[in-house]
């Protein structure tokens, strides 16, 4: 017999950052709420971005300035609420010529697709001074400075000497996405406990008033299609087809490049390739990370790079940077991702806008509620886009907010110490480890690092070739709903994606998730397959 269907007042269906946001916002309202996700937390789009929290100071140049104004404020507020992960990024911008790009600057201000991109200084300084005027609000990074062509060979001694002058500002990188999609959720949780975050749960069918999930049944009163490129596909199956995406590819790749390293000093290179798109490297946790290539794309289930992309990278690398070498040997990681954007026919797709919307579908005769599809967005502007919907909810709801998530620290930026070493200190002193430990801790963590540094009791069992301990994955996976083994490596951890994992690792780690989920060998044996197999093909991460 099945059981009856659980009365709930929202179902997401999708835990993306831009679902488990939302999650977050209306569990903190007194919802309760069911979010589920067909593979892992944060596993698609949100585990594939550039890893930047930015303004996006390329969307002045397509007048998009609300983006920019929104983006800048929610940069700001996540330095304050994810400390642990959300880090000031100062930025270098080569530019090649003094006036270019005006002309094509205004045309497309204008409402122009096709104009030809080249930013000049004149273009650079205006728009890193309007930057600076957007980004006011709740700041807490300096403001932009223009170098000449000297002092910015100076800087970065391995730059392209064809440039005419360069600019600085400052962004933000979020060193683990993946973490603060799930620490978003877990805020969710302890706001909500009759709520419920459902992983690695597909949406089996409805009946046009129960949805069932992984064999569970659920009543809602409004359904939200957070599913990113694969919304058209969910819309379907909820019984109501739309054409909402017209998604584009981005790839990344990450070198182990020291010489890079020491030339970047912490900053981030945002460049104009030679094809005029832009392009960006910087220091992520002791990788070079270059990116993004920016092509039409459908098919969300089967996305990797390809070869072409990487030839692109390394070309656009070796022009922008002459005095080091970059070849494919230096590749330890690889990541692709679908831009769930709105359709459009735009005929280049840098230039299909980045801003948000959340069309509804109301009712019909064969289905009892709403659909809100959650359609584009950048990973920054999650908070904001989840304020404006979850609001739209509570209306038709008939509630009230009653929680403002804009100050709201998140997961481990909880009493964020404003004393790293002090706590450190203190943390080391009742757990029994050492100072550095306790200040690693931190950095990955923030103040979710206290159990686990309790868990290691000041004798963590290391890794062969990484620097996480058993006792640290053992309490991950046992607290944040690790599921598979690729779930631990992937998205909880930095293990897969800085190519630090070696096959000797992953088999310890196996052993550790086997014995915290009561596996048998069978099972924790096709997991090491599975999630070597994955992160060989999807990945090129080849484990020795
Ligand atoms: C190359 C690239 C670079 C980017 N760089 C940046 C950047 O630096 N900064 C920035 O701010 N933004 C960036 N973005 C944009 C940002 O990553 C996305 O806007 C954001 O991650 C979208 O999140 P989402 O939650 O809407 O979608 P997703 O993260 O894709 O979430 C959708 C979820 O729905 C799930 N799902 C699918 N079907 C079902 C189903 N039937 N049932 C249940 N669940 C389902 C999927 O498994 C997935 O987890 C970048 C995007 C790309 C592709």
């Amino acid at each position: 017999m099945t059981a009856p269907a659980t009365d709930i007042d929202v179902l997401i269906l999708g835990a993306g950052v831009n679902g488990a946001g939302l999650f977050r916002d209306l569990c903190e309202q007194g919802l309760t709420c069911v979010i589920s996700d067909k593979g892992d937390f944060g596993g698609g789009t949100s585990a594939a971005p550039s890893r930047l929290i930015h303004g996006g100071i390329k969307y002045l140049e397509t007048g998009e300035l609300r983006l920019v104004a929104q983006s800048t404020l929610e940069r700001n507020l996540l330095l304050k609420n994810a400390p642990h992960l959300v880090r000031p990024l100062p930025t270098v911008i080569p530019i090649f010529s003094w006036f270019k790009g005006v002309t094509a600057a205004l045309r497309t201000l204008l409402g122009s697709t096709t104009a030809p991109r080249s930013r000049g200084a004149v273009l650079m300084k205006t728009g890193m001074a309007l930057y600076d005027f957007y980004g006011r609000r709740h700041r807490v990074m300096p403001r932009h400075q223009m170098w000449l062509r000297a002092r910015a060979l100076r800087e970065i001694p391995p730059l392209t000497p064809r440039i005419v002058a360069a600019g600085q500002y400052y962004d933000a990188t979020i060193a683990l996405p993946e973490r603060l999609v799930w620490e978003l959720l877990s805020e969710g949780l302890r706001a909500s406990p009759r709520s419920l975050a459902l992983n690695h749960s597909a949406l089996d069918g409805t009946d046009g008033a129960t949805v069932t999930i992984a064999g569970r049944s659920f009543r809602p009163r409004i359904v939200i299609n957070a599913a990113g490129p694969w919304i058209d596909h969910v819309n379907a199956a909820l019984g109501a087809p739309s054409q909402l995406i017209g998604g584009t590819k981005g790839s990344h790749i990450l070198l182990d490049h020291p010489d890079l390293l020491a030339a970047l000093k912490g900053r981030m290179i945002y460049f104009e390739a030679d094809d005029g798109r832009i392009c960006l490297v910087f220091d992520y946790l002791g990788r070079a990370l270059v990116g993004s290539t920016d092509t039409r794309a459908d098919n969300p289930d089967d996305v990797r790079i390809e070869d072409d992309e990487i030839d692109y990278f390394l070309s656009a690398m070796r022009s922008l940077l002459p005095g080091l070498t970059f070849d494919r040997s230096q590749i330890v990681y690889a990541y692709s991702g679908i831009r769930p954007l709105p359709a459009s026919d735009a005929a280049n797709p840098g230039l299909i806008s980045r801003d948000h919307s959340a069309p509804v579908a109301d009712p019909d005769g064969a289905r009892d509620w709403p659909i809100i599809s959650l359609v584009g967005g950048k990973w920054t502007t999650f908070r904001g886009f989840a304020e404006e919907v979850a609001d739209t909810v509570l209306a038709r709801l008939g509630t009230k907010r009653r929680v403002d998530t804009r100050l709201a620290p998140i997961g481990g930026g909880r009493d964020y110490p404003a004393d790293a070493m002090a706590w450190s200190r203190a943390q080391a002193g009742r757990s029994g480890s050492v100072v550095e430990r306790a200040a690693h801790l931190l950095a990955r963590y923030g103040t979710t690092a206290e159990p686990i540094l309790r868990a290691e009791g000041g004798s963590p069992r290391m890794l062969s070739d990484a620097d996480y301990s058993e006792q640290e994955l053992d309490w991950v996976t046992r607290n944040e709903q690790v599921v598979t083994l690729a779930d631990l490596v992937m998205r909880r951890t930095a293990l897969a994606v800085t190519g630090n994992l070696s096959r000797r690792d992953l088999d310890r780690i196996a052993d550790v998730v086997a014995h915290a989920l009561a596996w048998d060998e069978p099972r924790r044996n096709s997991e090491v397959r599975d999630t070597q197999a994955m992160l060989l093909t999807r990945h090129r991460l080849r484990l020795s």
